[in-house]
């Protein structure tokens, strides 16, 4: 029998997705591609809930989106503002100074939200061109309040990005309602689909932005004049050409986000949310102590737990070897004192059950 996979993504796949892995390679010039291609940027619309955005499918990983929506949006000089709750925010700072841009780093302790209201203070400070917020930070489990950030992103006229790779698809997210610029995902977290697509919503905002940059963006790949008339043809079912995608991976998407939306984004916000306060219940029973600092900060779509005096860092591979896959700690301060564990996609509350079986015989 085939492990039970609950890391914060890659996550299991359900049979249909499956399924649309395992036929032949669609031509990416074909009606049927095109027109699969065209539904799935139609879909994300729905499920970011955004009737203005423009929607980007790119293959690659979500650091690959990370790297689309910066290569894209700085230019040498601007200053940009990375608010950062752990590893993935941190990511941003090397990002930005790689396209020429300035970081100021306002991070918090492992397990706290970011404060708007410490973020606002700094861009009083002026001349900052964009603000960088992760949505969920994978590494400690922490959700911050992106409805606050876009309200001071817009009064201080700073453009807002969004990591919310370990988000959507599974938390509340409205990106025209809050006025989001840029909320980028990867396929393999809360959308299950497997690992290999970059996920960008871009705002009008953000795209104008673009238009008036003074030097070409410095990636090739990831230049959206080169993939802004792609996704155009695709959208107006046209055949166009930058380079390949992954196209089984899109025919997976596709699959992934018509169950989506079959279910209702909304539907699937509460099932994580239902599914998410039985499991760290069923954990703090145990007498495990959240990484995040409160519930009301802590994610729907994972969760992550110090071992206490409860266990140490051979948790995770005891419970392999009971048949569930969960995953260990990544935060650099704590690394070795916690585990995570994914519940986002396709999981249900009994794989959740098997899987705390498994934790509490190891203990
Ligand atoms: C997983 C993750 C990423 C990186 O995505 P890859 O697909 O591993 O490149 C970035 N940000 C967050 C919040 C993530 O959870």
């Amino acid at each position: 029998m085939e492990d039970l996979l609950l890391i914060p993504g890659p996550v299991q796949l359900s049979p249909a997705v499956l399924e649309a892995l395992a036929r032949q390679p669609l031509a990416h010039t074909s009606p049927e591609f095109i027109g699969s291609f065209g539904s799935s940027l139609d879909m994300l619309g729905k499920i970011f809930l955004s009737k203005t955005a423009q929607p980007m499918i790119v293959s690659g990983s979500g650091t690959l989106a990370m790297e689309c929506a910066i290569s894209n949006l700085i230019e040498p000089g601007d200053k940009a503002l990375v608010v950062s709750s752990g590893y993935f925010g941190d990511r941003f700072q090397p990002l930005i100074e790689r396209h020429g841009g300035e970081v100021t780093l306002l991070s918090v302790e492992a397990g706290e939200a970011p404060s708007a209201e410490a973020a606002e203070t700094m861009l009083e400070h002026g001349g900052y061109r964009l603000m960088t917020v992760t949505h969920v930070d994978t590494s400690t489990g922490v959700a911050t309040d992106i409805k606050r950030f876009a309200e001071i992103a817009r009064r201080h006229n700073v453009l807002l990005v969004v990591d919310s790779v370990c988000g959507i698809g599974g938390m509340e997210f409205r990106m025209d309602e809050w006025d989001v610029d840029l909320c980028l995902t990867g396929s393999q977290k809360a959308l299950a689909a497997p690992a290999g697509l970059a996920i960008l919503m871009i705002g009008q905002r953000a795209l104008e932005r673009f238009h008036a940059r003074k030097e070409p963006s410095r990636s090739y790949y990831a230049d959206w004049a080169q993939w802004l008339p792609i996704m155009k043809a695709y959208s107006e079912c046209r055949p166009a050409y930058f380079a390949t995608p992954a196209v089984n991976l899109f025919s997976a998407l596709e699959a992934t986000l018509r169950e989506i939306l079959a279910e209702g984004i909304e539907n699937r916000w509460a099932r994580h949310k239902q599914m998410s306060s039985f499991f760290k219940d069923e954990l703090e029973q145990l007498g495990f102590e959240a990484v995040p600092s409160g519930r009301a900060v802590a994610a729907t779509t994972m969760s992550a737990y110090y071992y206490g005096k409860l266990a140490d860092s051979t948790l995770c591979s005891k419970v392999k070897n009971r048949g569930v896959t969960l995953a260990g700690g990544i935060h650099k301060d704590i690394k070795d004192r916690y585990f995570r564990v994914g519940h986002m996609g396709n999981v249900t509350e009994s794989q959740l059950e098997q899987a705390l079986k498994a934790i509490k015989s190891c203990l």
